[in-house]
């Protein structure tokens, strides 16, 4: 957390809003989308709808066109509408502070809930999105953890309460412009000495040269001979890793690069 700090000076929420009720509806049509996409479209939205009541007269037909850019936009047009006429109707048209009260809101899942609570009234809360999944388990900050619930759970275990705000978004911010899913830049990450995936891919070997591809499409260093149909062998990480079909290691080279075969663990998230 302390590298993270020293690299993101201001961790916070890049979607734009100016209150509770702004900020409920861009992380509603954040899901699946880019924060930039949905800052695009929510200038226009708030002025057609500035506000609850504005929003809970309007029907998803009037809604659609102003946020057609973002993704599913006939699903979120709908929720926005069911969930300002939730609030007019059974909040007293004031957006409920509690996460457990937001979540009974169309549209509106734990996740959305919790970053609500969080950022807009302060609440203790981390919420776990695509980056603060595969970050945190990349790094090695919460085990076997396959589903945003149990990630949760485990951070929530790790770290001290009052920074779970900050926590969520230092996590975001790394996995959105640093620890990215397909090509994580770690030549530029202010956090390898912590990271488990890191330690991991500096064990690969340096490729072999001089491998010659017309005696077979893999080598094995172990037992030093060329192979065309590799056995496969899950590694201790639970990797599906290519093996030699004679000795079963798993030091195998593709002949023609000279690359190892050898994968890391894969965090992404779709
Ligand atoms: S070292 Fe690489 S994998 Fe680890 S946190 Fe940094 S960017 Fe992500």
């Amino acid at each position: 957390m302390e590298g993270l700090r020293r690299a993101i000076p201001q961790p916070q929420t890049e979607l734009r809003y100016d209150n509770p009720y702004q900020l409920l509806v861009a992380v509603i049509l954040s899901a699946q989308c880019t924060d930039a996409r949905v800052n695009q479209v929510t200038p226009a939205l708030f002025e057609a709808f500035p506000d609850i009541d504005a929003l809970a007269e309007a029907t998803p037909e009037q809604v659609y066109p102003l946020i057609r850019s973002v993704s599913y936009p006939n699903n979120k047009a709908r929720h926005l509408v069911g969930m300002a006429r939730m609030v007019r109707d059974a909040f007293g048209g004031v957006i409920p502070p509690s996460p457990a009260d937001l979540q009974k809101l169309p549209g509106v899942g734990r996740k959305t809930a919790q970053v609500v609570a969080s950022v807009a009234f302060d609440r203790d809360a981390l919420p776990v999105d695509t980056h603060v999944f595969r970050v945190a388990n990349r790094i090695g900050l919460v085990r076997n953890a396959d589903t945003p619930l149990k990630v949760e759970r485990q951070l929530k275990r790790l770290l001290p309460k009052e920074t779970w705000s900050e926590a969520h978004h230092l996590l975001i911010l790394h996995g959105r412009y640093t620890c990215t899913a397909r090509q994580p830049k770690c030549d530029r990450c202010p956090i390898t000495e912590a990271c488990l995936y890191y330690e991991r891919l500096q064990k690969l070997p340096a490729p072999l040269d001089g491998l010659d591809p017309k005696q077979g499409t893999y080598y094995c260093k172990t037992c030093d001979h060329y192979v065309d149909q590799p056995a496969s062998k899950v590694d201790r990480y639970g990797v599906q890793q290519i093996a030699c079909p004679r000795c079963g290691s798993m030091n195998v080279f593709e002949s023609k690069s000279g690359r190892s075969t050898k994968k890391v663990p894969d965090f992404r998230v779709h």
